[in-house]
């Protein structure tokens, strides 16, 4: 019998050379296509969170959207999107992180966390670790204590834990 972590494996599609060469894209449209696949993945991710508090979930775009949403929905909380620069209407906070070639910014609106909010960061995959680590100094400015950054799955070999060093950090998946 296959265990949780090989079930879910089967699920993710990988693509050499996306988006440029000698990336190994990590495709989970694969595991959204499967009802089966996503409870199995939401229980996994849900299971490390039993009998830890949490406020609210702040997920990452766009693909952090899907089982951040779930996640919220299944612990009955809110659901807090950090989004690409341009995207939200209200007053934004703003934070840019580098990445192998280049920077990027992620934007979250500067009234979704309360000092004292109890946070779950998550994001579909953890590579470098850049990203989680700019959603945590957005939480973190407005007061928010992040409780665990959890993914889908997480590139060891990109060592991006050593990024979001003093944080909680789950991934379902491990390669
Ligand atoms: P990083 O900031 O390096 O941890 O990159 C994480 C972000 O890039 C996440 O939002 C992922 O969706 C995306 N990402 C990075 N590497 C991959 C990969 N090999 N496959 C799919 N998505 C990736």
């Amino acid at each position: 019998m296959k265990t949780h972590t090989e079930a879910l494996k089967s699920f993710i599609t990988d693509v050499p050379d996306f988006p440029k060469k000698g990336i190994i894209f990590k495709d989970i449209t694969s595991l959204l296509e499967n009802p089966e696949g996503v409870r199995l993945c939401l229980e996994s991710l849900l299971e490390p969170l039993k009998n830890k508090k949490i406020d609210k979930v702040v997920a990452i775009e766009a693909r952090g959207f899907f089982f951040g949403m779930l996640m919220a929905q299944a612990l009955n909380i809110p659901f807090v999107p950090v989004r690409k620069p341009g995207k939200l209407p209200r007053n934004v906070l703003t934070q840019s992180f580098d990445l192998e070639y280049g920077s990027d910014t992620l934007e979250m609106h500067d009234d979704a966390i309360r000092p004292g909010d109890k946070i779950l960061i998550h994001d579909d995959v953890l590579a470098t670790g850049g990203t989680a680590q700019a959603a945590c100094k957005l939480v973190e400015s407005l007061g928010g204590q992040i409780v665990q950054c959890n993914f889908i799955m997480k590139l060891d070999f990109l060592e991006g834990d050593k990024k979001l060093g003093p944080y909680p950090i789950y991934a379902a998946i491990s390669y």
